[in-house]
């Protein structure tokens, strides 16, 4: 037995490319002609997102309809 130890639990997102951590940035996403902020988490140095733009959308969609409701 060795007293090895690893930390795998902490899981940070990072860039699969850069292989440096991701952090909470606004995103500027054009939707049906109109342009949205959103915070997501991206890489600084290339610019990559972590979430899709597909999904960034579904996610801007879902603001739009909580906006509606009130
Ligand atoms: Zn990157």
């Amino acid at each position: 037995m060795n007293g090895h130890k690893d930390e795998v639990a902490k899981q940070n997102w990072q860039c699969y490319k850069c292989k440096i951590p991701m952090s909470m940035g606004k995103v500027k996403i054009t939707y049906m002609g109109n342009d949205f902020n959103i915070d997501l988490l991206k890489c600084s140095e290339c610019g990559l997102t972590l979430v899709s733009e597909d999904l960034a959308v579904r996610k801007m969609f879902e603001v739009e309809q909580t906006l509606e409701d009130k």
